[in-house]
């Protein structure tokens, strides 16, 4: 989501007469994308600012966007004197207006309110991948999961109306972009604005069947709001990849409940049967997070027998960071540093060995690729299956053909705990 968010910042700017340059000292401008999903990522903001600083040298502006803008607002001015903007996502539709400020020599603009009922969409958006395109169809979040700064820092939730989205993905296709992402922080929430009044299933199922696009993924998923729907729209559709993200954050109930994500651990499951029992293997990953305030062993003990009943390809994990204005914050039972650091060790090898089990079992087969680049040192492509597993492979007869962005067969010959390598199937 940052990414693409720094992508549509990006195209306003290129719209409005400004030329991307390689290294921050060629900049007249800088404006700096930033994330405090956690401390350490907002930590970081600071001294990258003041490295900026030095590195770009007199006479430049910057500026702040993204969510530690939002979360400290004008603070960022005192502690960082030299920045000139500071603006949530929210802001963004007033992009244009917030620079129009910058230009005629304001230095001190900020875009911090949430009273924009827009989201932010613009038709000049400077996609970074050739055949991978991000589409956002809801910003911000309604969910109040005691953890989470992200309400505060990205606003309520705004659905696009499935018309622009449509249209977005149609105008991508017929440019040529084959894999259409759609994002927002809980895509299962999207809910049509226009009179249509599409939910996300429905959205996914026509998007789908755009003529020219191979491959449709989403992201992230609610559990609370994933409905079986979306299993069905799934099934129809194989355009829709192989592979479901769905955050757990926690194996036990009580847990789940202090966490305030709406959904037990049996009604998780539930959905993860529905995906198991479906017309296809789908491939599952989540984010877990270890050390949330009371968190018990046996709560943790849970959490890991969940991922042995689970058996996901993939998982995100962290230790919870206490965030500012969130209901977790006043929680008593904090869990020492160390302890989470024992337990986030504990989970990531007991899924490292899952994984290694389970890719192993790809041995032999043929998955198609996306082809997504190549590694040069390693002499290998490096592509990524419908399951969202990154394929590294050779081509026997390939001739320096360049391959980014075709879908190939491909033989997998060997596996690891994050990858797999193979062959391709065919002579190219
Ligand atoms: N909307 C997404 C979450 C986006 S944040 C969802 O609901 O799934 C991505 C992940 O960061 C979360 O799933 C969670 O595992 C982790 N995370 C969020 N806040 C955190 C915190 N305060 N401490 C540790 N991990 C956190
Ligand atoms: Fe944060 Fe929960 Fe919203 Fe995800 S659903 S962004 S974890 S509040």
């Amino acid at each position: 989501m940052n990414v693409h968010d720094t992508e549509k910042v990006t195209g306003a700017l290129v719209e409005r007469g400004y030329a991307p340059v390689e290294k921050p000292e060629d900049a007249e401008l800088v404006l700096y994308n930033t994330c405090s999903i956690r401390d350490k990522a907002e930590q970081k903001v600071f001294s990258r600012l003041q490295q900026f600083k030095r590195q770009c040298g007199k006479g430049k502006i910057f500026g702040v966007l993204g969510c530690v803008a939002q979360q400290e607002g004008e603070k960022i001015f005192e502690r960082a004197p030299h920045v000139s903007l500071v603006a949530g996502s929210a802001s963004y539709p007033r992009l244009g207006e917030l620079l129009t400020q910058l230009e005629s020599g304001n230095r001190r603009v900020t875009g911090l309110a949430f009273d924009s009922e827009e989201s932010f969409e613009t038709p000049f958006t400077r996609r970074d991948n050739p055949n991978r395109a991000y589409i956002t169809i809801i910003e911000g979040c309604d969910k109040a999961c005691a953890y989470c700064v992200v309400p505060f820092t990205r606003g309520p939730e705004r659905s696009r109306s499935s018309a622009s989205v449509i249209e977005e993905a149609a105008r991508l296709a017929a440019e040529g972009y084959t894999e259409i992402q759609l994002l927002g922080q809980n895509v299962n929430s999207y809910r049509d604005p226009s009179p249509e009044g599409w939910n996300f299933a429905t959205l996914m199922d026509r998007v789908a069947r755009i003529p020219g696009i191979r491959r449709v993924r989403f992201t992230t998923s609610h559990p609370r709001d994933f409905g079986k729907e979306i299993v069905d729209a799934m099934d129809r559709n194989p355009v829709i990849c192989d592979h479901v993200h769905l955050p757990v954050q926690s194996g036990s109930t009580k847990v789940l409940a202090a966490m305030d994500r709406q959904y037990t651990r049996d009604e998780y499951v539930r959905r993860i049967d529905w995906l198991k029992n479906a017309g296809r293997a789908y491939s599952l990953t989540t984010d877990i997070i270890v050390g949330f305030p009371g968190e018990t062993e046996e709560d943790f003990q849970q959490t890991l027998r969940l991922l042995d009943e689970v058996e996901y390809d993939s998982m995100f994990s962290f230790k919870y960071s206490p965030r500012p204005n969130t209901a977790a914050l006043g929680l008593p039972d904090v869990i020492p540093e160390e302890e989470k650091q024992r337990r986030l060790v504990i989970l990531q090898e007991r899924q490292r060995a899952i994984q290694i089990r389970r890719n192993a079992a790809l041995i032999g087969e043929i998955r198609e690729v996306l082809v997504e680049g190549r590694n040069q040192a390693l002499g290998q492509w490096v592509g990524r299956t419908s399951c969202n597993r990154v394929l590294n492979f050779t081509v026997p007869e390939a001739g320096g053909e360049p391959l980014t962005g075709r879908y190939l067969p491909v033989r997998i010959t060997r596996s690891g705990p994050n990858s797999l390598v193979g062959e391709s199937a065919i002579m190219v």
